[in-house]
């Protein structure tokens, strides 16, 4: 990308003297002065509750908050506004549908079909719909190595018609991207509902839902150079306006009464409680500041750093990269016979490289490839070909120091 040491400049972390490599984006990125900024502007000067005040200030803040969401239906191209919920996150939506959602529509004896692959928060909330509904999970297997999932296996998974198929976008681990259009189409024509961990994929490659054809995506902000705190579930309206609450309190209530209360339509039905306010103006000003990068040039960019990384790790004595031997999205996981990652990772920070180590929140599948721990490189577009290599040049010392 030609412009990163501009970029690079947006960002107080790396706009200062020699800042350390930082090589852990898939876990969360670094923000720019623009969300930084906008949301202590908003904060300092635009604050109030929303939804409630006839006052200016609240009438003011309340279009603030559904002027990030807003934003977000054109970041994503959904149909409406009305499809976006905001959520703390992407735990906390697929929670959302598998509680909502999944209660309403999980009985004993139906299946519910994930992948390996899935990060736990696409996992143990099934799990726990599974376990209070008698319902069965089945997995998509992962193909050798990590290298991707197996898409015959997933035909066939898929024609045995579970309830629903929620599947990771883009691995945390692996660095696959699947084809998400394929296998939501492949669930439709099985009346499958899909849901769709975008992580990973949100603000590293387009994500269009319309395009997609998902029924429902999750995704983070501050994994987007957005703020904690907030994430956006989208849903296909004709499911949102079917669903149950799943938390109850002010905000989501259209009227109550002392023996019960009728709920207002989604997206307020879900989003009970004084929301993330502060945040929804940040993640408005990160999802233009992405744009204004292009997901074009971050996908090839962050991509082209993962491969690049991945070669030269690979040609080092005793280091294991998972996932596909070609292309691969922003990331690279391996591991390094006889040198634990934590030491992996310990070596790397003493040397100012930033990066992750342990099971990545993806045990059953690091398990299932004999690697319990390792070491993830994860890249954005703010990232340089000369911070992959101080990431490699550390591994190769750590190399060298541990297996002499
Ligand atoms: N899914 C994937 C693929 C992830 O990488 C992550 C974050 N590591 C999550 C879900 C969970 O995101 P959050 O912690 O923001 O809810």
């Amino acid at each position: 990308m030609a412009d990163v040491e501009r970029w690079r400049r947006e960002f107080p972390f790396l706009d200062g003297d020699n800042p350390a490599a930082y090589l852990d984006n898939g876990a969360s990125t670094q923000k720019p002065r623009a969300v930084i900024e906008r949301m202590r502007q908003f904060a300092g000067h635009e604050y109030a509750n929303v939804h409630r005040g006839i006052h200016e200030l609240s009438e003011r803040s309340t279009a603030v908050y559904e002027g990030s969401r807003e934003r977000a239906r054109k970041f994503f191209n959904a149909a409406t506004a009305e499809s976006i919920v905001f959520t703390r996150g992407t735990t906390e939506a697929v929670n959302l549908v598998a509680f909502a959602w999944g209660g309403q529509n999980v009985k004993s004896g139906d299946t519910i079909l994930l992948t390996e692959m899935e990060h736990h928060s696409n996992m143990v909330p099934w799990q726990q719909l599974a376990a209070r509904t008698g319902a069965t999970i089945k997995y998509v297997p992962v193909l050798e190595n990590g290298a991707g999932l197996d898409l015959d296996a997933a035909r066939t998974l898929l024609a045995e018609r579970p309830r629903i198929f929620a599947f990771t976008h883009i691995s945390n681990t692996m660095a696959v991207e699947n084809p998400v259009k394929d296998l939501c189409l492949l669930a439709r024509e099985n009346g499958v509902t899909t849901l769709i961990d975008a992580a990973q994929s949100a603000a590293h490659i387009p994500v269009d839902v319309q395009e997609i054809g998902c029924d429902f995506l999750a995704c983070s902000a501050h994994k987007m150079c957005g703020p904690t705190g907030i994430g956006v579930l989208y849903g296909r309206h004709e499911i949102l306006a079917q669903m149950p609450p799943w938390q109850f309190g002010g905000e989501m209530v259209d009227r109550v009464e002392f023996t019960g209360a009728k709920f207002r339509p989604p997206p307020a039905r879900f989003e009970a409680g004084t929301p993330a306010i502060i945040e929804s103006a940040g993640l408005h000003a990160a999802l233009d500041f992405v744009d204004s990068v292009g997901l074009e040039s971050i996908a090839a960019h962050s991509s082209a750093l993962a491969e690049y990384a991945a070669e030269k790790l690979r040609a080092l004595p005793g280091v294991r990269v998972f996932g596909p031997s070609g292309e691969r999205a922003h990331l690279v996981t391996f591991a390094v016979e006889g040198v634990h990652a934590h030491d992996l990772a310990f070596f790397c920070n003493d040397r100012r490289v930033a990066i992750r180590a342990g099971h990545h929140c993806a045990q059953p599948l690091m398990r299932k490839l004999g690697a319990p721990a390792s070491a993830r490189a994860s890249f954005h577009f703010y990232n340089t070909p000369a911070e992959s290599d101080r990431l490699v040049d550390a591994i190769a010392e750590a190399i060298r120091f541990f297996n002499p």
